[in-house]
């Protein structure tokens, strides 16, 4: 699940991981949970955790999930060196990347969603570099995946929860069905 901080993945990924009994995978959430300060520190500058620090929070994660169940990750990859490693890892594990949904959200509207949410990251410094981050390193992600003969959806990400939902799952069906 692709989308720019404040874009609402979170909400959605659960969503579908409901419906589908699928395994949500959120970096973010597994970062949060994390009793590192250090990775506290980084997360409240908006910058990224050190792809050391992602690959065993991801590798862990993953290791932990039977490789029959289907995982939805949120939050990652976000750089090309988490998309390569996250390919590798896929063919130990026997995974793949099947499909990829981009929440398309403007900056206008997640700007205001961030700041009625008031995590500790979501202060007008730390929303540009994220959005920054998110334009300059993650976008250009999709554009490789679909190189790669991997289906990417794009999505209205404005509207209300329901109604995203309703268009998220419809992608999602089709893209099942091929
Ligand atoms: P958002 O997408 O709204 O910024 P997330 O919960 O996905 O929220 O991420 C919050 C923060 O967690 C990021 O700003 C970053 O510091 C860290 N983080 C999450 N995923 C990754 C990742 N794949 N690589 C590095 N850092 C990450």
């Amino acid at each position: 699940m692709f989308g720019p901080p404040g874009a609402g993945k979170g909400t959605q990924a659960q969503l579908l991981a409901k419906k589908h009994s699928w395994r949500w995978l959120s970096t973010g959430q597994l970062l949060r949970d994390s009793d590192d300060p250090r990775i506290h520190a980084i997360m409240k500058s908006g910058a990224l955790v050190s792809d050391d620090d992602m690959n065993i929070v991801v590798g862990n994660a993953l290791a932990g999930i039977p490789s029959g169940v289907d995982v939805i990750m949120d939050g990652y990859p976000r750089i090309p060196e988490q998309a390569k490693w996250l390919i590798k890892k896929n063919k130990e594990l026997g995974r793949r990347i099947d499909t990829v949904i981009s929440l398309v959200v403007s900056d206008e509207e997640t700007f205001k969603r961030l700041n009625g949410r008031g995590r500790a990251d979501d202060t007008p410094e730390t929303m540009n570099v994220r959005s920054k981050l998110y334009h300059q390193k993650t976008e250009p992600l999709l554009s490789l995946f679909e190189r790669e003969g991997i289906a990417v959806v794009r999505v209205n990400g404005e509207g209300s929860v329901e109604e995203i939902y309703e268009r998220v799952d419809r992608a999602v069906q089709s893209c099942l069905q091929k």
